[in-house]
């Protein structure tokens, strides 16, 4: 945190009057409360009350992504994301278990059917992803897939067609292991802690800041959340509005309006929005499975491959207004 700055932590209900330096806000308790600040960020998430209660009205909208120059497609679909805790079969509990005959522990079969990678399941029929979250010990599995236009979201998420949507991909070929019948993993061994329909869009607020209200992470922006851009963007607008605010808050400094403007139309320059592994155009998709392919029989490719657009080095910006560097001088070159 900056110094001397206070962490509301809620829900808050902040009053209107914001715009003066005092700002009045209820906390969790209910006790209304006055805090004297010169800025106000709201990182109060999608849901955005912030936004919301006090920046929607004077014309801060969350727009869609057609809507706006920084994405290059819309994303608009929905999602269910399940949760699972998965308690390893052992030969104790499950002695019909095929893999045991094979000399497989317990540890070895968890490993095999929900491996520590995170995967995108680039399946053109459904799109998902999965892989593990949380410590290691609790043994906590997530698989997310997109919902059809046709399906209902809520009938998706229930235990019938999580079965047959998921269950594949824990069901192993028992070719693999020269065994006769495919293998699958032990229903009784998942616990869904959770099981239900998201909607992921791609949407960024016009403007990010109004006055001395600051909009940071998804309340100001919400990606699809494929290849951590959730909360990787949220890290970059804190680390690129802390050093602003350090300028901010100096005494006698005034122009926020620039120093904030030209803050969001930087970050808005590094979205991405995924649109890559989601792609269904089965002629796009072929390309983009072909490349693939080839690339990943080039060891030097195999390296770019795994930097992503780090390889391309430092991300480099289109001057706007507010941004921090002068064009005309080279500003904004990268060395190579
Ligand atoms: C199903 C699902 C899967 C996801 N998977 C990924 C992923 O794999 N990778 C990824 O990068 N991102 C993922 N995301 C997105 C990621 O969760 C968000 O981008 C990220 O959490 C945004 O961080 P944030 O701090 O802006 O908002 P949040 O994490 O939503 O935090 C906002 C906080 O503000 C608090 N708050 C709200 N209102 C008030 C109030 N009035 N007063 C005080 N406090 C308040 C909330 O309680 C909350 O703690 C996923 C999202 C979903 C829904």
């Amino acid at each position: 945190m900056i110094p001397g700055t206070i962490l509301m932590e809620g829900p808050n209900e902040v009053d209107p009057g914001i715009m003066g330096d005092d700002l009045q806000h209820m906390d969790a308790d209910g006790a209304n409360r006055r805090i004297r600040a010169r800025f106000l960020i709201g990182a109060d998430g999608k849901t955005g009350y912030t936004r919301k209660k006090y920046l929607e009205p004077k014309g801060i909208k969350l727009q869609q992504a057609s809507q706006q120059v920084c994405f290059a497609t819309a994303y608009e679909e929905t999602w269910v994301a399940v949760n699972w805790k998965i308690t390893p079969p052992t030969p104790e509990s499950h002695p019909s278990f095929p893999l045991w005959k094979l000399d497989y522990s317990p540890t070895q079969v968890f490993d095999l059917f929900f491996p520590s990678d995170f995967r995108f399941l680039c399946n053109p029929e459904r799109p998902s992803v999965c892989g593990r979250f949380g410590l290691p010990e609790d043994k906590l599995w997530r698989f997310e897939f997109v919902v059809k236009r046709n399906e209902d979201g809520t009938e998706m998420s229930g235990p019938e067609k999580l079965r047959e949507v998921v269950h594949p991909y824990i069901t192993h070929p028992g070719e693999r292991y020269g065994l006769p019948k495919d293998i699958e993993f032990p229903n009784d061994c998942i616990e869904t802690l959770r099981s239900r329909p998201f909607a992921f869009s791609a949407r960024s607020c016009n403007k990010w800041a109004l006055g001395r209200v600051v909009l940071c992470g998804d309340s100001a922006h919400v990606f699809p959340p494929f290849g951590g851009q959730g909360i990787a963007s949220g890290f970059r607008d804190a680390s690129a509005l802390a050093w602003r605010f350090a300028v901010c808050c100096r005494p006698g400094f005034t122009n926020y309006t620039d120093i904030l403007s030209g803050w969001y139309s930087e970050r808005k320059q590094q979205f991405e929005n995924g649109s890559f592994m989601t792609e269904s155009n089965p002629v796009k998709m072929y390309f983009r499975d072909w490349y693939l392919w080839f690339l990943q029989l080039i060891p030097s490719q195999i390296h770019k491959l795994e930097m992503g657009a780090r390889r391309y080095g430092m991300i480099s910006y289109d001057y706007a207004p507010g941004m921090t560097f002068l064009p005309a001088y080279g500003g904004g070159l990268c060395f190579p």
